[in-house]
């Protein structure tokens, strides 16, 4: 029995960190009585050690007490845990089908784990003794007196007047003591100073007292590109802090900007953590326990933030809250909002989602009353929207123009630029691999069976549905009015910008898409530069569709709104809707008005009416009756079994078997399934790894269990067998 196990002993309930269904369950190991649940520990586990999690302590253990083992050693003073995460794994743990460690892990920055990242110490030197009377050489007096003029000095600086040798040496002669001091890595601290809030718009304070007084936990604030809605984030999460309580503000990745930081930092100071994939592990580390401790009691961040470690939660707010960031792509793979309703409830808060574009699903179940809903139709100031133009690019074709540009958006181009003003033009990232347009009467090519868009495979020179996986023959020629004018994908930045060069010559133009974006601050860099006024026009994918305020902006280009209507997924339609107002809110957000080109080859498309009349409302009842009609969700679910590995035949084998149990499955519940089929996944491998699919289109939830257990029971070191629920991304 290890030396600490004096005085009274009792029994740690531990869960090991060893994510495997053999292991998932809780065992008792003894330990002394200043143990407390939440505690990391180190515990003997099957001849090693293994780091563990404390869910509870008690005076008894239902195990034979001699076959108990000893808790080996502790690894925090602060327990890591908060009592909710205990509470919240059950959840997690049953609702996403993980072991609880695997649940567990999510409320830990990764860096903790396995003790990679510490706390930062620096080594600090104090006087210890003075030098006697004619003793020393020049330098170390020198030094002597520089380390006491300072009380304490850190060491580098020390160095950078004296040597590190006469340092050592007074060291050594008792003259300097040298010891260690913490120091917390806080990312943009520069920018800390609390500054005032706005007066608040009467809407704005109409919306704060809405969501303080309705009876539902759930609060939708569906507002405009610029309504205000930051600011009454900023008012909640100060009212719920003044208060003594704590806030989780959460936006998608890429919004977290520097400006949207510096907006935080100036309001709240050091009270805000920043938890982000750009910060240093040593940085986020230092975050999370700042928010741990309580030195900080706001969380900021991207998605994981939603399991930051505070207790006492007033606040939680989700913008943006449509982006498809919000869901995990790994296991578990949670849903951002379904794990911050479990917080909001927990805690007895209420929770905020913001949006000018509300996900379909959420807007449901505002429209019939659930979440309350908050309208703001208008921006700050009355300032009016941009004006939206569609462009008729079949109009184009037919006229013998085949380049990327229309004459609408070439003149609009010419004008901002000699006004002296600023343009971005926008283009859709997949653009690349996706559907086959006619250039002359805008026919798209569509599965038959499924009513989505195909899409061309270059590989195989042929076009797939990515709902059934049925294969059709490649076109040489329009189905509809014979034109051998075919467009394959879209046009790239790099194609746009060599346009823009021929065109206007004279104009500065600036890319960024996933090539020219390198390291970690590589996007912000191309900002500022544009932000900056360095560059005229920016061309870019739809990391530019977000979150950045340029007040010289007055134009916007889609350059192909068709490539993401036609994205071969349920949800293009919503999609589409969501990037193009996005991406027009860049425009005309000074004094300016701004204007939105949209180009299509069917700007008839009702979406697109829609969003050049701002029309949510209209676009989500035609969209919703689609959904209701077609069985889409959230009127059906769409389970996708993925089957992938190295070993092809492995990754075969576990295919079939997965197949003819769905298949056993929808023989004893044939109302239950729309669709069910197994095929190759659209991308055929990453990284080396094959995939295979098993998809289904369910009426409902009821057979989600006994699909999880299928693909629990097929799964093997060789090949990984995992369920995805709605998935945003069919690749
Ligand atoms: P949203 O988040 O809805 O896009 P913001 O909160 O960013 O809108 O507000 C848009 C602009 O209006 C910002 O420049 C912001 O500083 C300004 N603004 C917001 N609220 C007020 C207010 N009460 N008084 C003055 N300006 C405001
Ligand atoms: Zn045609
Ligand atoms: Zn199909």
């Amino acid at each position: 029995m290890p030396f600490y196990l004096k005085g009274v002993i009792l029994y740690a309930h531990v869960i090991v960190d060893i994510a495997n269904s053999q292991t998932d369950r809780i065992y008792d190991y003894s330990c002394p009585d200043t143990l407390v649940p939440g505690s990391r520990v180190k515990v003997p586990f099957n001849g090693r050690i293994v780091e563990g999690f404390v869910t509870g302590v008690a005076d008894d253990t239902e195990y034979p007490k001699e076959k108990v083992k000893a808790v080996f050693s502790v690894y925090d003073e602060l327990p890591a845990l908060v009592p909710e995460c205990f509470s919240l794994m059950e959840y997690i743990s049953k609702r996403y089908r993980v072991p609880y460690a695997l649940a567990l892990r999510l409320f830990l920055p990764s860096e903790m784990r396995r003790g990679s990242v510490r706390e930062k110490t620096v080594s600090y030197l104090s006087v210890e003794a003075e030098l006697p009377e004619g003793k020393g050489t020049e330098l170390q007096r020198k030094t002597m007196d520089f380390v006491r003029e300072r009380g304490e000095a850190a060491a580098t600086e020390v160095y950078g007047v004296s040597s590190s040798n006469v340092v050592r040496n007074l060291i050594k002669g008792g003259y300097l003591r040298r010891f260690d001091k913490k120091v917390e890595r806080t990312p943009m601290k520069g920018n800390a100073g609390e500054t005032a809030a706005k007066v608040l718009t009467p809407a704005q304070v109409a919306a704060l007292k809405s969501m303080d007084e309705c009876p539902q936990t759930v609060t939708l604030i569906h507002g405009v590109t610029g309504s205000g809605k930051t600011e009454i984030y900023l008012n909640r999460i100060a009212k719920v802090v003044e208060e003594g309580k704590t806030a989780i503000f959460l936006v998608p990745e890429i919004s977290l900007t520097p400006q949207m930081l510096a907006q935080f930092r100036q309001r709240f100071g050091d009270r805000a953590a920043i938890i982000h994939s750009g910060l240093s592990s040593g940085e986020r580390f230092d975050e999370w326990w700042r928010l741990r401790t309580g030195a900080a009691t706001i969380a900021i961040g991207a998605r994981s933030a939603i399991f930051a470690p505070l207790q006492n939660i007033g606040a939680i707010i989700i913008d943006e809250e449509h982006d498809s960031s919000y869901f995990s792509e790994t296991a578990p793979r949670y849903s951002t909002l379904d794990i911050a309703k479990r917080r909001a409830e927990y805690n007895g808060c209420k929770l905020v989602l913001g949006s000018a574009t509300p996900s379909i699903e959420t807007y449901i179940e505002a429209d019939e009353g659930r979440y309350n809903l908050i309208k703001l139709p208008e921006r700050i100031n009355g300032r009016p929207m941009p004006d939206i133009y569609t462009a008729d690019m079949k109009r184009e074709a037919q006229r013998g123009n085949f380049s990327g540009f229309s004459t609408l958006l070439k003149d609009e181009l010419a004008e901002t630029l000699k006004n002296g003003r600023q343009a971005m033009l926008f283009m859709n990232r997949r653009g690349f691999s996706s559907s086959v347009t006619c250039m002359e009467c805008g026919y798209v090519a569509r599965c038959e069976q499924c009513d989505v868009s195909l899409t061309y495979h270059k590989e195989d020179n042929c076009l797939k549905c990515h709902y059934c996986g049925a294969t059709y023959r490649m076109l040489t020629s329009c189905p509809t009015c014979g034109s051998v004018h075919l467009k394959y994908g879209g046009t790239g930045t790099q194609r746009i910008t060599f346009e823009l060069k021929n065109m206007f010559p004279e104009a500065r133009v600036i890319r960024m898409d996933y090539d020219t974006v390198s390291g970690k601050d590589g996007h912000y860099n191309i900002l500022k530069k544009f932000a900056n006024r360095e560059a005229d026009i920016l061309v870019g994918t739809q990391m530019i569709a977000k979150g950045h305020d340029f007040p010289a902006v007055t134009l916007v280009g889609v350059m192909d709104a068709d490539m993401s209507l036609h994205f071969t997924d349920f949800r293009a339609g919503e999609r589409t809707f969501q990037l193009i107002t996005q991406v027009a809110g860049r425009s005309g957000r000074a004094d300016d008005r701004g204007k939105v080109i949209v180009q299509s080859y069917c700007p008839e498309n009702y979406i697109l009416r829609y969003v050049v009349a701002y029309d949510y409302k209209g676009f989500f009842e035609n969209e919703k009756a689609v959904r209701k009609i077609s069985l889409y969700p959230p009127y059906a679910q769409i389970v996708r079994i993925m089957v992938t590995g190295e070993d092809n035949d492995a990754a075969l084998e576990a295919l079939k078997n997965v197949f003819f149990a769905v298949q056993a499955l929808r023989d004893e519940n044939p109302d239950d399934f729309i669709f069910f089929n197994r095929m190759h996944s659209p991308v055929k491998k990453i990284e080396g790894k094959y995939r295979y699919q098993v998809l289904c289109r369910l009426r409902d939830d009821r057979l989600f269990d006994r699909i999880y257990e299928i693909a629990g029971k097929y799964g093997t070191p060789k090949t990984l067998v995992y369920v995805e629920e709605n998935p945003s991304n069919l690749s």
